[in-house]
């Protein structure tokens, strides 16, 4: 799917965010990103989406380093990514339909291919009665379903969740979890960074920890990390 090569990102002010990391995901993984604050976790995803470019290392994503890639073909490479942040960052003055609607029409889908998809990934999150409602009428577990849905009407894919279940009750985060499970079980692979140890304690999935910029520890059906 993605392959991290020797990636070492140096911000302006010389600060190394990211120093020399290497990994690869493989397609239809389940992947978690752990490490205090500071780590380089956002700079990791900034990398793939590649809204900052490495210093030094190549990744490549499927099959193509995007450290290459021209202006004109980055949005083709984002279609290919759905992000999906603690804050949910819905269009509040769109309803939960037009927010999804939207994010199909940026990337110039038909009327028709929008009237079929909508209300399909709405009823994978469980919200199909939601669909007129506005964001701020919604819990922030629904929020956070909303914001799933949109990150894959557009089938991406790699799904990367920055925290998702940061703003959310223990309850909540295990539901939304479990449509990250199930979005992975349908093929899509996905890339969570988390704060949250007992998803990770429960789901004993592939966990890949950072410090000060490099990787600490890469185990298979890991824990949550114990460097505190
Ligand atoms: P995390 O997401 O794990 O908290 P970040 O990738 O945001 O880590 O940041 C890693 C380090 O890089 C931090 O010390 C942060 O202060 C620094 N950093 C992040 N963005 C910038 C930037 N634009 N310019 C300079 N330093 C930055």
């Amino acid at each position: 799917m993605f392959e991290f090569s020797n990636v070492t990102k140096v911000y302006k002010n010389k600060f190394t965010a990211v120093n020399d990391i290497s990994f690869k995901i493989e397609k239809g993984s389940f992947s978690f990103i752990v490490g205090k604050s500071g780590a380089g976790k956002t700079t990791l995803i900034k990398l793939l989406i590649k809204e900052v470019d490495p210093t030094e290392g190549k990744i490549i994503f499927n099959n193509q380093d995007i450290t290459k890639l021209s202006h004109r073909q980055i949005p083709l490479h984002r279609r290919k990514v759905g992000v999906i942040f603690q804050d949910f960052r819905l269009l509040d003055k769109k309803t939960v339909y037009e927010n999804i609607a939207f994010a199909m029409e940026m990337v110039g889908h038909t009327p028709k291919n929008i009237r079929r998809e909508v209300p399909t990934v709405l009823s994978m999150v469980g919200l199909s009665d939601k669909a007129n409602n506005f964001p701020n009428e919604l819990a922030g577990g629904e929020q956070q379903r909303i914001a799933i849905a949109r990150a894959v009407v557009n089938k991406p894919d790699l799904i990367i969740a920055d925290e998702p279940t940061g703003n959310l009750d223990p309850e909540t985060s295990y539901e939304i979890m479990k449509i990250f499970s199930e979005i992975n079980r349908r093929g899509t692979t996905v890339l969570m960074v988390t704060h949250d140890r007992a998803i990770v304690d429960t789901m004993k999935k592939r966990v890949i920890e950072l410090k000060n910029g490099r990787i600490i520890r890469d185990t298979e059906e890991g824990d949550y990390y114990h460097d505190l």
